[in-house]
């Protein structure tokens, strides 16, 4: 078995209705370090990133819009967890090497994300539920 593929965990996504009363939550009780917030709007969130010291950050996603898949996700299955991010080396040939074993690709292509991270997704039917992100940093 390799693991070469993924380098680590880079960050964990939830999804949220308020992100102002997240935040509150995740910065003044939980005491995390909040790094930014920015807007995607290919996806129609608004994301607010926190460090946890480690390399592992959190990211809180509320939709901008109805149409976001964040709001479908939070309509189907309330707020919570919504996708776990792997960082990788090299995403296409990653997103390659996981087609070429079974798995459902949302995205093809890699699409360019917060910071210029290049960003994928893998569809949570072939991955036992969980969304799965893929992200290579510039
Ligand atoms: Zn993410």
């Amino acid at each position: 078995m390799k693991y070469t593929l993924v380098i680590e965990v880079d960050h964990i996504g939830v999804a949220v209705n308020k992100l102002d009363e997240a935040i509150s939550l995740y910065r003044d009780v939980l005491g995390l370090k909040l790094e930014g917030v920015h807007v995607v709007e290919e996806q129609k969130v608004r994301v607010a990133f926190f460090s946890t010291g480690g390399e592992t950050r959190i990211e809180l996603l509320e939709p901008t819009d109805s149409e976001s898949p964040v709001a479908k996700f939070i309509d189907r299955r309330g707020e919570g967890v919504h996708h776990i991010a792997l960082k990788v080396r090299n995403i296409e040939a990653v997103l390659e090497e996981f087609k070429r074993k079974g798995l459902r690709l949302v995205d093809e292509k890699p699409r360019v994300g917060v910071g210029g991270a290049k960003i994928a997704f893998i569809h949570p039917k072939s991955t036992r539920n969980v969304l799965f992100e893929l992200c290579e940093k510039p």
